[in-house]
């Protein structure tokens, strides 16, 4: 595989993150033998004409308007839009691959370095964009947007809002030691109370984050709290919902068990995150207030499979969610909740989580769909870009992979397969 590197500076060099039409280069075009717009039927042969950083075009190779007929055009066997992660966290993980409380044990520096390497690592995946629910992508991001390294579109929630003992406070280290990593900003947000809580909103906004990620329930890589149990008062998710709304933000929320789900979703939250407990009642109330879920089955199914990542009591947490996440995961999709993938996983193994929703009952076509044009909507209607669709006037993010994956789901969990990406019409990757 090439990777082309994008150095926006370097002028000398015209191969660099440079679209590909040699005439004008400002417009080129793919065609491939199958195109997958991301919502609706699928075409054989069919083309698309990417102009600067949009979509200029999109239809039959047969019908391509002749003014196209002298720019110059990549083949590929199957074309679809740029993929999107919308549950990930950018810690800075070691070389062990565990994230090490990053934000602790190192310095910012040394994490945001390790950071640059998986946001590469997403891109190169054929993730072309995520929403990161905590984390430093979003410290990160302007050295992505402005050429100094390659990675995806972030939109990041900077912090996780939590109470105090709740699932983003980190129960083992002094109180003093927490709140000093939220002042200096940091991915651990801890509030109580509604005042701290609008307080804890506002000081995202303030960080640029793109929306508001809080702690409905308790978690499995957190210590002394339950997954089954609420966190915050419905009064404190008012406040938080209500706030993040001035500012046209959306409030995701972690939620394990269901009465957190349930507060959630009265509070106002655009979208659940993980969703565990989530049953017959839930469902429908996701229905009535047009939530989405994003169920991150990647993340489980991973700690499932490598026990020793896991200290024993998360382990052990991991355990006892895994079962009835999956039958939540299966009854959401049987319901047509609207659903958006998510892995919370390691970046560059992203692709696998489509496997797992084929697994919990949706056919190829709407997994990826999942995948790609329902994940804008999880930002809001005020902030959701056009992307995650091969259509006229949406974001030129698009992949090219070597085989169907309509026929083999799979074919998008390994990144060998994913021969092309491009991002604001820029080729990052080609065989
Ligand atoms: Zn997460």
């Amino acid at each position: 595989m090439r990777l082309i590197q994008q150095k926006q500076h370097d002028t000398t060099n015209h191969v660099l993150g440079q679209p590909l039409g040699e005439d004008n280069p400002r417009v080129h075009g793919i065609k491939s033998s199958l195109l997958i717009p991301g919502r609706g039927q699928p075409m054989n042969n069919g083309a698309v004409i990417i102009q600067d950083d949009k979509i200029a075009w999109v239809g039959p190779e047969s019908s391509i308007p002749t003014k196209y007929n002298l720019i110059s055009f990549t083949n590929v066997p199957v074309l679809m839009p740029g993929l999107w992660d919308c549950h990930i966290h950018y810690h800075g993980r070691g070389p062990n691959g565990r994230a090490d409380d990053g934000q602790f044990t190192s310095s910012g520096a040394l994490a945001g370095a390790r950071v640059a390497r998986e946001l590469e690592r997403t891109l190169l995946a054929g993730f072309t964009s995520v929403r990161e629910v905590s984390g430093f992508g979003g410290e990160v991001a302007p050295a992505v947007e402005d050429g100094t390294f390659i990675g995806p579109h972030v939109f990041s929630s900077f912090a996780s809002l939590s109470m105090t003992a709740g699932h983003a406070d980190i129960h083992n280290l002094p109180m003093s030691t927490v709140l000093d990593a939220a002042a200096h900003g940091l991915a651990n947000y801890v509030c109580d109370g509604k005042a701290d809580c609008i307080k804890g909103v506002r000081t995202q906004l303030r960080r640029g984050a793109k929306l508001i990620k809080i702690c409905a329930t308790g978690g499995v890589g957190s210590i002394i709290d339950d997954p089954e149990d609420a966190e915050f008062s419905p009064e404190e998710l008012k406040a938080m919902v209500d706030e993040a709304a001035r500012a046209k933000r959306i409030v995701a929320a972690h939620c394990h068990g269901k009465e957190g789900i349930i507060a959630a979703l009265k509070a106002g939250v655009r979208t659940i995150e993980h969703g565990s407990y989530l049953d017959d009642e839930c469902a429908a109330l996701m229905q009535e207030k047009g939530a989405i879920l994003v169920p991150t089955r990647l993340v489980i199914q991973s700690g499932l499979e490598n026990k020793n990542e896991w200290p024993p009591l998360q382990y052990s947490k991991m355990v006892k969610i895994a079962g009835p996440h999956k039958k939540a995961y299966k009854l959401a999709v049987q319901k047509g909740v609207k659903i958006a993938l998510g892995t919370d996983y390691v970046p560059g193994k992203n692709g696998k989580e489509l496997v797992y929703a084929v697994e919990a009952g949706m056919t190829p076509l709407e997994a990826i769909e999942a995948c790609t044009a329902t994940s804008p909507e999880t930002l809001g209607a005020h902030l959701a870009p056009k992307s995650g669709q091969l259509k006229e006037g949406y974001d030129a993010d698009l992949i090219a992979v070597s085989a169907n994956p309509l026929e083999d789901i799979s074919i998008l969990s390994n990144v060998e397969n994913v021969t092309h990406v491009w991002k604001g019409g820029r080729l990052f990757k080609s065989p």
